[in-house]
């Protein structure tokens, strides 16, 4: 494919223009609307396999894939005849169900965790997570790492990554003292919120030597991987384990986006099998558990759960929670997860990426290439990139014009320069081919932009 697309895209751009008319800039989620890219959001109308189909008919190889959930690509037979199976059975009974049970089973049976709430969000399975921490420890405050999202409830909204981080630019200052990202979060909400530096163990210490006391639980990313992909350094998982057991708060590793991605058990397992166990109390799920459906969880040993009504005191329910077509998709998806399935994911983005690192090198763009397990992502820096001072010092023009000549050539990035890339089972040698055919403009692309603007410049 040597044809690329007009940056013009009609049918979406109507969309688009009725969609402003009814909903706050167009999208129901921000980072959708292309803002910090430029450019008209590509309006999908269908996906099969490796590729999404916009309403203009163009066809674009898929590297976000809905953001994480669909690791066998778009309308895999298997998930599609599970959802077609469980709807003609009804929707909703608002009673429990037999593939909540087993969905449950599933999570359990591939985890640390005994048992597993469902919910129907990563959002809620962190906000409910953290109660539960605040219940069971009888504690106030919670400590976060900048850089980390961990959806979209009040007090999380502090240095949240990716979304905020690609509206709002440099706030460092007001980050790190735990002020709101946020209007209409109150500075009561974030104030129970401390933010510190990525990867800095040392800082965890000073807080909780000062404070221990008053903390219930520190909550981090399993890998970061909404700021772009930032590995946790060795032993910085399992020193948070120890440091909030030595001082009574629990540790909530956030899997929403690495479980059942990265390994069959998620990070947990890929962690463990490189000779870091990760002791945490309770772990959320969501995005590839769902199978493309609104479905995440949270899970933990029997001990904290029980504090969970109807069992215990803290309160948490759902409307839609344990749907019966979310269940039936995400359990259709993890079956079809074996260890064979993460090797192939491993290949994959190990194909892809290194094919991308090499386009950028034989232009000169200056770059860095960061893997947590399949996920990965491009910074577009010489530094290094170990949290979130780090990765918002790259050069965002370099990505924003690599991410629009990857789009003409009919490559769907993430439109963000602090997202992860996701790949698929789905990607075969074809959807490889697209891919390498259209990195040498987008090499040149960014590195035109790295020529006139400065480092760290960039919008
Ligand atoms: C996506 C994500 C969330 C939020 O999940 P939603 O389903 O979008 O509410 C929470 N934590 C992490 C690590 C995520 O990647």
């Amino acid at each position: 494919m040597t044809e690329t697309f007009p940056a013009e895209a009609p049918a979406s751009q109507d969309l688009f223009d009725r969609a402003l008319a009814v909903v706050p800039g167009g999208v129901n989620s921000p980072v959708r609307a292309f803002r910090a890219v430029g450019g008209t959001p590509r309006f999908m109308v269908r996906g099969e396999g490796a590729y999404l189909f916009d309403a203009d008919g163009r066809r674009y190889l898929d590297l976000i894939c809905s953001w994480g959930p669909l690791v066998l690509g778009h309308a895999h037979p298997a998930v599609i005849e599970a959802v077609t199976r469980a709807a003609a059975k009804g929707t909703s009974f608002g009673a429990p169900t037999p593939g909540e049970v087993e969905l449950a089973e599933e999570i359990v049976s591939r985890t640390p965790v005994d048992q597993v709430r469902l919910v129907n969000s990563g959002t809620e399975a962190t906000m409910s997570a953290i109660r539960l921490a605040r219940g069971f420890t009888d504690r106030p405050k919670i400590i976060k790492f900048a850089g980390c999202y961990h959806g979209h409830s009040d007090g999380l909204l502090a240095a949240a990554g990716s979304g905020v981080a690609t509206l709002a630019a440099a706030r460092t200052e007001a980050d790190l003292a735990g002020l709101p990202d946020s209007p209409g979060v109150t500075r009561s909400a974030a104030a129970e919120t401390i933010v510190l530096p990525y990867n800095d163990l040392a800082a965890v210490e000073a807080v909780f030597a000062v404070e221990g006391d008053q903390i219930a639980a520190i909550i981090t990313e399993a890998a970061a991987g909404n700021m772009g992909v930032v590995p946790p350094a060795p032993g910085f998982n399992a020193g948070l384990a120890d440091l909030a057991h030595r001082h009574g708060a629990l540790l909530i590793l956030d899997e929403v986006m690495t479980g059942f991605r990265v390994a069959r058990g998620g990070w947990a397992e890929l962690s463990a099998s490189r000779g870091e166990p990760i002791a945490a109390d309770l772990i959320t799920f969501g995005k590839v558990m769902g199978g493309g459906l609104p479905a995440a969880a949270f899970g933990g040993r029997h001990e904290v759960m029980g504090h969970l009504a109807p069992a215990g005191p803290v309160y948490q329910a759902g409307t839609l929670s344990g749907n019966p077509l979310a269940s039936a998709a995400g359990l259709a998806t993890l079956r079809e997860c074996t260890s064979g399935t993460y090797a192939t994911l491993d290949r994959t983005a190990a194909q892809l990426s290194g094919l991308a690192s090499k386009a950028l090198d034989a232009v000169g763009v200056a770059h860095r290439l960061q893997h947590a397990g399949n996920m990965f992502s491009i910074f577009f820096t010489s530094g290094e990139v170990t949290n979130y001072d780090q990765a918002r010092a790259q050069h965002v023009a370099a990505f924003t014009a690599f991410f629009q000549a990857m789009l003409a050539h009919g490559v769907y990035l993430p439109p963000s320069a602090f997202e992860a890339w996701f790949v698929s089972t789905a990607i075969d040698d074809d959807a490889v081919e697209v891919f390498a055919r259209a990195l040498p403009a987008a090499a040149e692309a960014a590195a035109a932009a790295t020529s006139v603007t400065p480092e760290g410049g960039g919008a």
